[in-house]
């Protein structure tokens, strides 16, 4: 909150009322006033005060409404951190010039097949593999993942091929097993605002993935960024995947803007996952190469050997020749941003 706009026919009593107010909280108050109204500068720092306390002094007598320069999230915010963070992964930076390219498919289901698919898509370019172990389904019925037992699966995987992992985490009880074979944490969208999932993400050195929540607006994303990085785990990457909208010829509506405005308002590396955007893998090349142009660092892609019979999520999938194309076309999109993949 840093500049409090009274109301036209608020009086001395309120202005003096509500600059003591303020002056008991520490900061000073610049009264400008003019024809129309009245206009309150906070000053001193305003990012100490809390969404809760900021409305409070909306509510007040008098008052019009309040503008918050300072962000609420501050360790989030370019104004803390002007420079991009880069989050180093073994050899490989997420934030940088570089583009990295998270694929493979949406739950690990056996060893043979995610050993094929982590070679074909590693062999495409890709730099991570990405594979969930604890699946978020809507269906209590539908596959949930191979719990532990997919985790080996991805270590194995990153063994034989080098590339990192990605996987989701769905319950804080399941952290040990998580740290012990991922390189990424994600956090779903449907657990972006869980936040003892948030904290306790944040406790650790290990870089994490946020996803964006099904209805969750950009501020929210990065107050939940926050949450983690409040507790002291900085390697936060925001990962823009589709929200619900009124439109259903999509599985959600892919909020490429998201991409510049978070890129705005915060130093973190913004990755884009068009595979869960749009929900069929025709759609996936042109919104993956739309989320390059837009300033993405990354994409999360879905990628299958055989999606006619994959355990979740075939219908997004491609296929790894259709991967190996679309990786071939964003190098052309990259360098006209100048970007590197
Ligand atoms: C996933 O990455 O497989 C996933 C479940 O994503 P989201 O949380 O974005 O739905
Ligand atoms: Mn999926």
């Amino acid at each position: 909150m840093d500049i409090i706009v009274l109301q036209r026919n608020a009086t001395a009593k309120d202005l003096r009322h509500i600059v003591k107010k303020l002056e008991k909280r520490g900061f000073k108050a610049n009264i400008s006033k003019g024809t129309e109204r009245t206009v309150i500068g906070v000053i001193g720092d305003t990012s100490k005060i809390t969404e809760d306390e900021s409305n409070a002094f909306g509510a007040m007598q008098g008052v019009e409404n309040i503008h918050r320069i300072t962000q609420p999230f501050r360790l989030a915010s370019r104004d803390f951190k002007p420079s991009d963070t880069l989050i180093r992964v073994g050899k490989t930076v997420i934030g940088g010039k570089k583009i990295q390219v998270m694929a493979g498919p949406c739950a690990v289901e056996n060893m043979q097949t995610l050993m094929n698919i982590g070679r074909e898509v590693k062999k495409a370019g890709a730099s991570f593999i990405r594979g969930g172990a604890f699946k978020p389904r809507t269906s209590p019925y539908s596959f949930q993942g191979l719990g532990e037992e997919g985790m080996k699966i991805l270590a194995e995987v990153r063994e034989k091929t080098g590339l990192p992992v990605v996987t989701e985490i769905m319950d804080p009880r399941d952290i040990d097993v998580i740290l012990k074979y991922s390189d990424v944490i994600q956090i779903g969208a449907r657990n972006m605002q869980n936040f003892r999932l948030l904290q306790e993400v944040g406790e650790y050195d290990k870089p994490v993935l946020l996803k964006r929540g099904l209805s969750a607006t950009i501020k929210e994303l990065l107050m939940a960024a926050e949450y983690i990085m409040s507790r002291g785990n900085n390697k936060v990457i925001l990962c823009e995947r589709g929200i619900r909208t009124f439109e259903t010829t999509t599985r959600n509506t892919l909020d490429l803007s998201a991409v510049p405005v978070l890129k705005k308002l915060s130093h973190l590396p913004v990755i884009v996952d068009p595979s869960h955007g749009v929900g069929i893998w025709d759609l996936v090349a042109p919104m993956a190469k739309a989320a390059i142009a837009a300033g993405a660092d990354g994409l999360m892609i879905e990628v299958h050997t055989n999606p006619e019979e994959a355990l979740s999520d075939g219908e997004q999938s491609l296929k790894p020749a259709n991967f190996k194309t679309l990786m071939k076309e964003l190098r052309l999109v990259a360098k006209a941003v100048g970007r590197t993949i």
